[in-house]
């Protein structure tokens, strides 16, 4: 087993429903450890930056516009495997698809506004994590 850190987003659609509480408690019920935590609005340039391997895709606009329609929890979370066992928290990008007791499939509203955001990789994680937080702001 390896400790990981990951980045994880809680997204607008979920900070307007006021579930960061819910959601923080599955993370943490899972045995991930919440290093660093802020609440921020990102600006457009933020968002096309940080989603910006997605660029090219058809839901690229709308993506960054739902990305910053409110506030955002951007989070450092650290535990064993904590990239992949975030993702399985989150569920699939689809709420629909998504299995019984995931985040994305009790709480996702649309394949879009899906609730959480996790680093997919150990170098998406790295460049992510870079993005909101800087060394002394993670605290282990
Ligand atoms: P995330 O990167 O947010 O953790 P993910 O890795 O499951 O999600 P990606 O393929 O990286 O999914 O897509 C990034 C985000 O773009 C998704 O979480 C979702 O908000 C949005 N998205 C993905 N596919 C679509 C789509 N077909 N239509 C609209 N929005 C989409
Ligand atoms: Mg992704």
């Amino acid at each position: 087993m390896t400790i990981e850190r990951t980045l994880s987003i809680v997204k607008p659609d979920a900070t307007r429903r006021n579930l960061t509480g819910q959601i923080n408690a599955r993370l943490e019920a899972a045995g991930l450890r919440i290093l660093a935590q802020k609440r921020l609005r990102l600006t457009r340039e933020q968002a096309e930056t940080f989603y910006a391997v997605h660029a090219e895709r058809s839901f690229f606009d709308d993506l960054c516009d739902f990305m910053i329609s409110g506030p955002v929890v951007a989070q450092v979370l650290e535990g064993e495997n904590a990239i992949v066992k975030n993702r399985e928290i989150m569920g699939a990008t689809n709420p629909a698809n998504a299995k019984d007791g995931t985040i994305r499939k009790d709480f996702g509203e649309t394949v879009e506004a899906n609730s959480v955001h996790g680093s997919d990789s150990a170098e998406t994680a790295a460049r992510e994590i870079a993005f909101f937080f800087s060394d002394i702001e993670i605290v282990g």
